[in-house]
């Protein structure tokens, strides 16, 4: 099944022959996790630790089919405070911080490729916070050495780097450009100073396009740009008008998030005033509008928030069903084990989920009693196997084979899910998917609801827990 680009109208987004209409919106969207994980990481428990974690990790020493390493670093400085930020961040203006942090990054890195062994072959690798580029050029390069020394990066590797627009000027991209780093996403929300001033985060246009064009320059292959949605003061119109600039800039591709308004969980968002919110009708035109601008421009559909040009290595990965999803989001490399290093950095190998503690006083003080700083984890089952790789092919938008989900896990998948199936005919129903005896697929209508379908699959779901997931508009 194909799913491709789509035609517009004033309250519909169509991909060829389907119309998504504002009243199909209404009626399935509802409130669900993204699924960078299944389980989700709300469902990570205490018992789990890092004895369970070295088990894992040593369990892949002398493999014959280990799967290549993903690696990912949480570097959580920043300058000033972001107030829509909901990531585990520490501001300071005290850049001595990062030293400390560094060496202990050192420490956890090092003992983590002692368990692995010497075949550490390295596709991937994400450097986020915070904001990584609070590191001036030696921790970077110091940084940078040290994973080179323990992980074997791949020819083919992807290497990339989350950047603060307000952090970087032409001298930091070509170091970054230089260290190997090839891909490079773009905090930008939204271009509109009354929507900046309300977010705390100024950054003109001319700034972000100075960057973005550096980066070009320094010959960085695909550049990301975030957006985010349902800020305080934002309207249609100067969301239109922000729209109009992000396409001058052309990136490979686009984020565009949903602003999630929690500030019980996030203090950082106690200092926006709701009343600046747009309401739940606006942002569902804002949403709409985005979409149909960024199809008419010419960008792909991914799923969820993202979208990509024809040519990038996503959509081809879409195209060619080689699309997966990870802890950042969409993903063109399949299944790998992922190691996380940093204070809240999580990571995925073989049938195992790990959660780093959140705070830099406990990440030290592990580090200095010479313990991985493993706060939580999971260790999947059968069953969570299984759903996972349901749920994950799903949200990929791929057609789901039974035959062959009865050959990897031994199930007749009618009647082990018996149930989900049931409970799925209201999308088929409603024309977001389709199904006979040999499978099921998501429908071009389907591809934007693809959570609440997955959603159908989580036996975790209805079970207490202390996320609150957010809405899809
Ligand atoms: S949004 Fe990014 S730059 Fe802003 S406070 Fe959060 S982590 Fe820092």
């Amino acid at each position: 099944m194909s799913a491709p680009n789509a035609a517009v109208s004033d309250n519909t987004v169509s991909f060829p022959d389907i119309e998504i209409s504002e009243a199909l919106i209404r009626r399935f969207d509802s409130s669900g996790p993204r699924y960078t994980s299944y389980p989700t990481a709300d469902r990570f428990n205490a018992e789990f630790d890092q004895n369970d974690y070295l088990g894992y990790l040593s369990s892949r020493v002398g493999a014959s089919n280990n799967p290549l390493l993903s690696v990912y670093v949480h570097l959580p400085f920043c300058e000033s405070l972001c107030y829509f930020c909901a990531c585990n961040k520490i501001i300071t203006q005290d850049h001595e911080r990062s030293a400390e942090y560094l060496r202990y990054l050192d420490k956890e890195i090092a003992l983590v490729a002692d368990q692995l062994g010497p075949d550490r072959k390295t596709g991937q690798l994400h450097l986020g916070g915070g904001t990584p580029t609070f590191l001036n050029t030696a921790e970077l390069t110091h940084l940078m050495d040290t994973l080179r020394r323990h992980f074997e990066f791949t020819p083919d590797a992807e290497l990339g780097v989350e950047i603060d627009p307000r952090t970087v000027n032409d001298k930091t991209l070509n170091m970054l450009s230089g260290l190997g780093f090839n891909r490079t996403s773009f905090g930008v929300q939204d271009f509109d100073p009354d929507v900046q001033a309300a977010v705390n985060r100024i950054q003109p246009l001319a700034m972000v396009e100075a960057a973005l064009n550096a980066s070009r320059q320094a010959g960085f292959e695909s550049v990301n740009i975030d957006l985010i949605y349902g800020l305080p003061k934002q309207t249609l119109a100067s969301f239109d008008h922000t729209l109009d600039k992000v396409l001058r800039l052309s990136p490979d591709r686009i984020a565009l998030y949903n602003y999630a308004h929690l500030p019980s969980r996030f203090k950082a968002q106690r200092l926006i005033k709701a009343a600046d919110l747009p309401s739940a009708e606006e942002r569902l035109q804002i949403f709409l509008m985005s979409m149909r601008r960024l199809l008419e421009a010419g960008y792909v559909y991914i799923g969820l928030d993202h979208f990509a040009k024809p040519d990038d290595e996503l959509n081809k990965a879409r195209l060619d069903k080689s699309l997966h999803r990870n802890f950042q989001g969409y993903t063109t490399r399949a299944e790998y084990d992922m190691v996380g290093f940093g204070v809240s950095a999580i990571g995925k190998v073989g049938r195992s989920y790990s959660a780093s503690v959140r705070s830099l006083k406990a990440y030290y003080q592990y580090l200095d009693e010479g313990r991985l700083p493993i706060e939580r984890g999971y260790k999947l089952t059968d069953d969570d196997v299984l759903r996972r790789q349901i749920i994950m092919t799903l949200m990929c938008s791929m057609p789901l084979d039974f035959q062959a989900i009865r050959q990897e896990h031994g199930i007749d998948f009618s009647s082990y899910f018996d149930a989900e199936l049931k409970r799925l005919a209201q999308f088929e129903e409603a024309g977001m998917l389709v199904r006979d005896e040999n499978g099921l697929c998501i429908t071009p209508k389907g591809r934007l609801f693809v959570r609440a379908i997955g959603m159908v699959f989580d036996k975790f779901l209805g079970r207490p827990t202390v996320s609150t997931y957010s809405k899809l508009i």
